[in-house]
């Protein structure tokens, strides 16, 4: 079943519904409601991973990942400030004290990734921040994230979000060096950098589990699509500096670990099976398409973008089976819809690096 039970005051949807295969504390298809768990449960994914909700925007839409060995712990990800006493209650319901945090890990430093980096910093006394390079000086001084985000979200709609971005002390920061090994209380983890999402991507490979931590990397799957075992992927092209050229460079280079699962911040663990790349590696594709057919418009052109991207959207949601479903589906992606359309809308204002040599 694609759907469980929405809720019942979901404005201007359908009444019906097809499914009620899962938790209906998880269901809503209302974007932006506040209505998120703020328990902090983690989910257990296996091989001493898990995940935990941040509650961003609604549920299920950014996950903190733990990565646990013997008594440490790395955190992939931080979500924004408010996901903090959700990662301590996820710690303390494992008998972790805060203390047995070594490690941020972060995939790359847009808010809904790093935005709570700093808060969480100061909880967790022996915790270094590992970012990307590029990324590195914008987690100590944080004022250029907090113009840029406030240009993509609105001023108003950013101090919603992500509150106040706390510095990190530079001296607690690692800037990566592509392929760099962490230790972990003897599990090996692998830093690689992956552009293409954004310049200051990085991916992480746990070599024991053979885990992939893929950030933006491998697309948007929210689980409320999940059906019969398959997961349904959406790319993010999020402003401002996607690269599709190096986006499959990147996507590629992490399959060439053959990794047996990957965890994506939206949301969490999905096989990479060959429907799941092929999907992705189409919308990827079909984003560039879109973009490229809508180069000459006018002032109006990101408009006309985000309605190719929701038409590539509806396509890809009724060859993967979700029937009359569709327009809930596109619900859950409406925000994606709009960031999508301004970071291609960016791209091609901006020379369209990275497009193919046919276009
Ligand atoms: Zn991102």
């Amino acid at each position: 079943m694609l759907f469980g039970k929405r809720r019942r005051d979901t404005a201007g949807m359908p009444s019906d519904n097809a499914g009620t295969d899962f938790d209906e504390e998880y269901v809503n298809l209302v974007p932006n409601d506040r209505g998120a768990r703020a328990d902090g449960a983690p989910m257990d994914c296996g091989a001493g991973i898990y995940a935990v909700d941040s509650g961003y925007v609604r549920p299920r839409l950014a996950a903190i990942h733990l990565i646990t060995a013997n008594g440490r712990v790395a955190l992939v990800d931080s979500a924004h400030n408010a996901a903090l006493p959700r990662v301590e209650a996820a710690l303390a319901a494992l008998g972790f004290a805060r203390e047995a945090v070594e490690y941020l890990f972060l995939t790359h430093v847009h808010l809904d990734h790093a935005g709570g980096a700093g808060a969480m910093m100061q909880v967790f006394p022996n915790a270094h921040l590992v970012v990307h390079p590029r990324g590195a000086r914008h987690m100590a001084d944080p004022g250029q994230l907090n113009t840029a985000t406030a240009a993509v979200y609105g001023a108003e709609r950013a101090a919603e979000l992500y509150g106040t971005l706390v510095p990190v002390p530079e001296e607690r920061i690692i800037a990566t060096a592509d392929g760099q090994v962490f230790g972990l209380g003897g599990r090996e983890i692998q830093v690689l950098h992956t552009p293409g999402h954004a310049k200051h991507h990085q991916c992480f490979f746990d070599r024991d589990g053979r885990g992939a931590f893929t950030g933006d990397l491998f697309g948007m799957s929210y689980r409320e699509l999940d059906r019969d075992g398959h997961n349904f992927v959406f790319p993010t092209t999020t402003p401002s500096q996607f690269n599709p050229g190096d986006f499959k460079r990147s996507i590629e280079r992490v399959m060439a670990l053959s990794p047996a699962a990957l965890y994506l911040t939206h949301f969490s663990r999905v096989l990479p099976s060959e429907a799941y790349l092929a999907q992705l590696r189409r919308m990827l594709d079909g984003h560039v398409a879109v973009a490229l057919a809508e180069r000459h418009r006018g002032a109006d052109r990101q408009q006309h973008i985000r309605q190719g991207l929701a038409s590539l959207l509806r396509r890809e949601l009724a060859a993967f089976g979700a029937g009359e479903l569709i327009e809930q589906a596109v619900a859950l992606f409406v925000d994606d819809l709009e960031l999508n359309a301004q970071g291609l809308d960016y791209w091609l204002a901006h020379g369209a690096d990275g497009a193919p040599e046919s276009a």
